[in-house]
């Protein structure tokens, strides 16, 4: 494994979290933004379409644009209201100005993002292995922040995340290029497949299209030998999960709920526990 500087772990997997928590407070921009802006265009086009006058609400703010103020009373925040995780504790929840409480959304996509991106260090050390990672990680909680939040999959993250994956292997950094291109057709290929089934006998669609591009990512990541696990660590965690968040919600079974962000976790840990499970599996069953 290539090592880019000599300095201790410690330090790299500290540096990755420090970055993580940054990250993740971009990501909660981009979770709450990403899809306000992509149903304005769609109304805009949609519209359009139909020649009907066009909307004179202005399109919502871009994700680069910077200037956050509180959704509830409007006032702009300073620099020090928008410390990652650090400014949600000391102000328990709550806008400096008006007192409304602030969604913990925040703290916890900065917290998952800093110890998800901590994990991807100490896992491949200080190597490009890690750098792609992370960003494979990133994007992760970025579409599944979106999906669970909205049932939407932005093609904006999951196609950039297949081609991403599809070059990387030409390295390689994890799947080589034969296993990553399989593995992109077989992924999509493979929901495809279910969703058609599932809707020719059921009549209901089960999931949606940025669901298949996603596990088309998974495979273009992780090879098309992780298809396979992936999509029994997704649904064994939608199971467990989805369970407990109705029993939370009071909801009966009917109710649909996103599959993208349990794709999202079991990608991320395939990619960083794949071969530890697999040993642990082969041992469980026997294996010499
Ligand atoms: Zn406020």
């Amino acid at each position: 494994m290539l090592s880019l500087v000599g300095l201790p772990l410690a330090i790299w997997i500290a540096a990755a979290g420090v970055l993580g928590l940054i990250v993740g407070s971009f990501l909660n921009v981009v979770i709450l933004r990403l899809p306000a802006r992509m149903e304005w265009f769609w109304k805009r086009d949609a519209r359009e379409l139909l020649e009907l006058e066009p909307d004179s609400t202005p399109a919502p703010p871009d994700l680069a644009r910077k200037g956050s103020h509180c959704p509830h009373c409007k006032h702009p925040l300073a620099a020090w209201d928008n410390i990652p995780l650090l400014s949600w504790l000391l102000l328990h929840g709550h806008c400096r100005y008006c007192k409304a409480p602030v969604s913990a959304q925040y703290p916890l996509v900065e917290l998952l993002c800093a110890i998800a991106s901590a994990i991807v260090v100490w896992k491949f050390g200080a190597t490009w292995q890690a750098a792609a990672g992370l960003i494979f990680t990133w994007f992760l909680i970025a579409a599944a922040g979106i999906d669970f939040r909205t049932q939407l999959l932005p093609d904006s993250l999951t196609l950039p995340l297949l081609w991403l994956g599809l070059l990387i292997s030409l390295v390689p950094l994890f799947a080589g290029t034969r296993h990553a291109v399989i593995g992109a057709a077989a992924g999509y290929l493979a929901l495809w497949s279910v969703y058609w089934i599932f809707k020719l006998a059921t009549g209901k669609e089960g999931m949606g299209y940025g669901d298949f591009k996603l596990f088309a990512a998974a495979g273009a990541w992780l090879g098309y030998a992780a298809l396979l696990p992936v999509i029994i660590i997704a649904a064994l965690s939608g199971s467990i999960i989805g369970t407990i968040l109705l029993r939370a919600r009071g909801q009966d079974r009917s109710v649909p709920f996103s599959f993208g962000p349990f794709l999202a976790i079991a990608m991320w840990v395939w990619l960083v526990a794949g071969h530890e499970i697999l040993n642990v599996y082969l041992h469980l069953a026997g294996s010499p």
